[in-house]
């Protein structure tokens, strides 16, 4: 099989007929041998009526239903266990991206033998308070991963090869940052194709709103520190401990060793705990190493956890 597309959803009905039949035309016209894996991320609206629908006039879309909403990340990752094709293609089901990218995208990547092709989004429809936040992001992102080449990290509509996506792991929020992923995973050869975008036909975001700021830029934080120390982890927290621990030292020293110098002198001296500066010292790198040492425990342990990766599918097709 030549292609397999895969498209989370949350909510999307109305949009679901027409953008399987675009796809359709699009693989007809190329003569793609292909399959559409429609993950259902626990919809409440009838999404899952209309893929039982659309199955019945199209055998090659294929469908999960995730009991509840997970988000995207779990709903691709699941999608990408089940693809079979060559190549992989994710996209959203909103209709923001066109299928009409998908001949170009499977080129280069069998062509010209890249292992991901981001898409690139030049032109965007969407509101001031999404495309600001992205493009803080998207240079975040760039110098923190070593990825120069990409404009656009999150970008739904993305081509793979096979290997690819059976070997990263998108949990979390991470399809935020999955050409990170892909490169930690030693898939280096990483490149970009400026896509059509269209504003959302159907629906509304599911991606609004100020917690996105922040949960996106903790899961930066976290990846960086996960693919950079993950396998090393004393590499950081030894140089930063090592650090912490003797300017602490040094402080304790020099207030010890002054505070004996002008009792040796009868000079008249201050108690050590009498400077404030000491406490606020003291608990700024106590509690900063803590919380950073708490994070990144934490995070290893829900890498490491056997449940990190069970969703609860409720019907397959
Ligand atoms: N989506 C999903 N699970 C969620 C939220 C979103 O599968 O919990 C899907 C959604 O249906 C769409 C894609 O992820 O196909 C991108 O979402 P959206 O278009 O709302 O994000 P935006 O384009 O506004 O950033
Ligand atoms: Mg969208």
């Amino acid at each position: 099989m030549d292609i397999s597309v895969v498209v989370p959803l949350f909510n999307e009905a109305e949009s679901l007929p027409e953008l399987t039949d675009w796809i359709r035309r699009v693989m007809k016209a190329h003569q793609f041998t292909y399959e559409i894996i429609l993950v259902d991320d626990g919809s409440n609206d009838n999404s899952w009526e209309v893929i039982e629908g659309l199955y019945e006039q199209n055998p090659f879309i294929r469908g999960i239903k995730f009991r509840r909403n997970y988000g995207k990340s779990a709903a691709l990752n699941v999608g990408f266990e089940a693809t079979r094709g060559n190549v992989v293609i994710t996209m959203d089901a909103d209709l923001q991206d066109s299928p009409e990218e998908i001949p170009e995208l499977y080129r280069k990547i069998t062509q010209e033998k890249f292992d991901l092709v981001s898409g690139w989004k030049a032109k965007r429809y969407d509101p001031l308070s999404k495309t600001i936040p992205t493009k803080l992001f998207n240079s975040a992102t760039r110098s923190m991963s070593g990825i120069h080449n990409l404009h656009d990290f999150n970008c739904g509509l993305k081509a793979y090869r096979k290997e690819v996506v059976k070997n990263i792991e998108v949990y979390g929020e991470m399809h935020r940052y999955i050409p990170v992923l892909a490169k930690w995973a030693g898939f280096t050869r990483i490149t970009e194709q400026v896509v059509e975008h269209s504003a959302r036909k159907y629906g509304i975001t599911k991606y609004g709103g100020f917690n996105r700021f922040i949960n996106g830029f903790l899961d930066l934080l976290s990846i960086f520190f996960v693919g950079k120390f993950s396998k090393r982890p004393m590499h950081f927290f030894g140089t930063l401990g090592t650090l912490c621990f003797l300017t602490g030292l040094g402080i304790i020293l020099w207030l010890i060793s002054s505070k004996l110098y002008d009792i040796a002198n009868h000079v008249r001296y201050r108690n050590i705990t009498d400077n404030t500066l000491f406490y606020i010292a003291l608990v700024a790198v106590i509690l900063g190493s803590q919380l950073f040492l708490t994070g990144f425990v934490a995070e290893m342990i829900s890498r490491n956890s056997p449940e990190r990766n069970n969703y609860q599918i409720d019907k397959t097709i």
